[in-house]
Order: structure tokens, then C-alpha cells, then sequence
């Protein structure tokens, strides 16, 4: 595998089209979606009348070359075509100023909708589940061959189908990485960038995405954004001090076993956190039911982590500095932050206000 020194691979087997894209598909309906250097839209194929989503990749950013981070995209999507959870690649086109990525269309959209969505709307903890086992199935897969994602937030794991509910699709591997021992220790050798303090702590790996994974099962189950705080330094010190509470009125309903899943992978030490293989393991996901829990009684107990160790940056803020591969991305992921909601996250109390307004 050819690999540059911050885990990005290099050689890809997919076959770069020249060709006018638009000769071989029409675009058909709105936007897709959208993220920061990306416009996602759904055309048909013209040979085939079968549809897709192409996401259209400019390859200056920033006034940086990023066509590096692309090839790197689609060679970790080529190592994942295998993977059912993950979003199939299906061809790629390239302009002077764009790389365009033909992928399998999840045509039911982002979780993100049905995490804050309304009662009717939002997920039950049966739905979650079943979808936390669908995304833990995936992240395994990208794991067993050393990938992280690096990203994972609900705007980047869709659906199939929304109603009835479907299965999930990993997307946007923009900032996934290949993690070995070596490549760990070939990231942290970038100090320029990084402050001394937080070389100190854990290199990137697996783990990182467990952390996420915790994030996302809280906000599926919730539709809440567990660190959120009014500011950016104070997400970042929630993230970092996990100050995390499971209070009784957003939990009500919702098992024990649950909370008891989240807490396994929010723990600042990213070798204490279960692994994806540890998670299917869960009780959890495994039909064992629980009790109602007594939430304000088990949380007195859990805040012992966040006292046991002096304040410091989380492992994931070691990410967000060690970045240099394109500066534009190393910008945005120090403005966002490790904390995978960056925008303005509602909780379904602020868009029930907004709706009554
Ligand atoms: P970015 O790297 O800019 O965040 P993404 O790959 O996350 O780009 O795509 C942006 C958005 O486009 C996603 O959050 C999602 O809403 C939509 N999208 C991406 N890929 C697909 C797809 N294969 N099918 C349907 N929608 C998609
Ligand atoms: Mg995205």
C-alpha cells in the first residue's frame, strides 16, 4: 500500500475519467447534500437510467492543491467496496478544477434529521439499535484494515430509505486515515503544528472513532449534543474533561443498558474504550433487556473518570493539530474542533420553541 507519511494512501485502482461527466449522466432534482468544498447531487445514469449521488470535489481549496486528500477519499473507498455499510464507489471523473466522485445514492438521507427530529419522527431505541450495530459492523470492517474515519457525526452516516427505515451508509471519508504503529508515530512527527503539551497525549487510532460513536449513539437516542456548550473553548473543555450527564428528564425511557453502552466508549483514555468487536459484543445490541434506570443515582457514581486526571486536551484535539495535510482542512478541523457538531446543534426542546414560534 502506497502511503505518504500522515496515513494518506496515494495509489488508487479506480480508473479516472476525462470525459465530460455530464456526457454519461443527467442531473436529476435537488442537491443532496453539501459540506464544506463539496456539492452532492443525484443524476442518472444515461447507459443504465439507475441513479446515483455524485459529489462534486473542487481541488483548490483554500488556494491549496487538495487533489491528494481526493485520491486518498477514493482509495480508502476502493479498500472499503466490500464493506456493505459503507458507501459504494461506482466511478470517478476529473476536470481541470473538480474531481467528480460517482457513489451508490443513500436515498434516505442523513440520521442527522431523524436525531432531532420530533416524536413521531425521531428514532426509538429499537431503530437505534439496530442502526448502532449497522454502523458498528461498518466501523469494525474499517478497523480490521487499520482505516479510521475520523469524522463520523450523523450528517455523515445515511440511509437507504428513511420511511420505512433502512439500512445506514457510511459516507465522506475526507479526513479518514490508514493508522499503523509506524503511521501513528510518522503523524505525531509533525510538531511544528502541534503545541508540546499535546504531544503528550495519544496518537490517533481506532479508538477515535469510538469516541464518536459514543457521541452519536447520545444524540440518536436523544437528540440531544451531550458536550455542546454556548462556546466552542467550552465544547472543547466538556470534551476534555468529559463532563457528560445522562439526566433523567431527556432519558426517560430509555434503558440503562444504553447509558451503560455510551459510558463504554466516553472515557477519555482511548485504551480504556471498547472496541467496535467489543460493542457487538454489548449486551446492549444483544436483545438483553433492562430495567428502567435510575439515571441521577448511576451518574453520581460515573464522574469519578473526570477527577482522576489533571485537565488536558483530549486525544482528538491531538488529531485536530497533527493535521497538515492540506491546510485548508487543517484550518477548518481546528476551527470545528474535534466535537463532530460543529454547527449550531438543536435540541428538540429549541426546535420545538422554533416551530410554536
Ligand atoms: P463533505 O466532505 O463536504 O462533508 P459529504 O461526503 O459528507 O461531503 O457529503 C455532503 C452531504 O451530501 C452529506 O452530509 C449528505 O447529506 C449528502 N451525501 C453525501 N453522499 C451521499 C450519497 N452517497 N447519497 C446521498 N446523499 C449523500
Ligand atoms: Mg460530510
Amino acid at each position: 500500500m502506497m502511503m505518504n507519511k500522515s496515513g494518506m494512501v496515494s495509489k488508487i485502482q479506480t480508473r479516472i475519467r476525462t470525459e465530460p461527466f455530464k456526457n454519461y449522466y443527467d442531473l436529476v432534482g435537488r442537491e443532496l447534500g453539501r459540506g464544506k468544498f463539496a456539492v452532492v447531487k443525484k443524476c442518472v445514469e444515461k447507459s443504465t437510467g439507475k441513479e446515483h449521488a455524485a459529489k462534486f470535489l473542487r481541488k483548490r481549496r483554500k488556494g491549496q492543491d487538495c487533489r491528494m486528500d481526493i485520491i486518498n477519499e477514493i482509495a480508502v473507498l476502493e479498500s472499503a467496496a466490500a464493506n456493505p455499510f459503507v458507501v459504494s464507489l461506482h466511478e470517478v471523473y476529473e476536470t481541470t478544477s473538480e474531481i467528480v466522485l460517482v457513489l451508490e445514492c443513500a436515498a434516505g438521507g442523513e440520521i442527522f434529521s431523524q436525531c432531532v427530529g420530533e416524536n413521531d419522527e425521531a428514532f426509538t431505541e429499537e431503530d437505534v439499535i439496530r442502526l448502532a450495530r449497522q454502523i458498528l459492523k461498518g466501523v469494525a470492517g474499517l478497523h480490521l484494515s487499520n482505516v479510521v474515519h475520523l469524522d463520523l457525526k450523523p450528517q455523515n452516516i445515511l440511509l437507504t430509505s428513511s420511511c420505512p427505515l433502512g439500512d445506514i451508509r457510511i459516507v465522506d471519508f475526507g479526513l479518514s486515515r490508514h493508522v499503523d504503529s509506524a503511521d501513528v508515530r510518522e503523524i505525531l512527527g509533525t510538531p511544528e503544528y502541534v503545541a508540546p503539551e499535546i504531544l503528550n497525549y495519544e496518537p490517533i487510532s481506532t479508538a477515535t472513532d469510538m469516541w464518536s460513536i459514543g457521541v452519536l449513539t447520545y444524540v440518536m437516542l436523544t437528540g440531544v449534543s451531550p458536550f455542546l456548550g454556548d462556546e466552542k473553548q467550552e465544547t472543547f473543555l466538556n470534551i476534555s474533561q468529559v463532563n457528560i450527564e445522562y439526566p433523567q428528564d431527556i432519558f426517560q425511557g430509555i434503558s440503562s443498558l444504553a447509558v451503560d453502552f455510551m459510558k463504554s466508549l466516553l472515557i477519555k483514555d482511548p485504551r480504556q474504550r471498547a472496541s467496535a468487536e467489543d460493542c457487538l459484543k454489548h449486551p446492549w445490541l444483544n436483545g438483553h433487556s433492562s430495567p428502567l434506570p435510575h439515571l441521577r443515582t448511576s451518574l453520581l457514581s460515573e464522574n469519578s473518570q473526570s477527577e482522576s486526571e489533571p485537565e488536558s486536551p483530549s486525544p482528538e484535539l491531538l488529531i485536530v493539530a497533527a493535521y497538515s495535510t492540506c491546510s485548508g482542512q487543517s484550518e477548518m478541523k481546528v476551527a470545528r474542533g474535534p466535537f463532530p457538531f460543529d454547527e449550531p446543534f438543536p435540541t428538540r426542546a429549541k426546535i420545538k420553541q422554533e416551530l410554536i414560534c
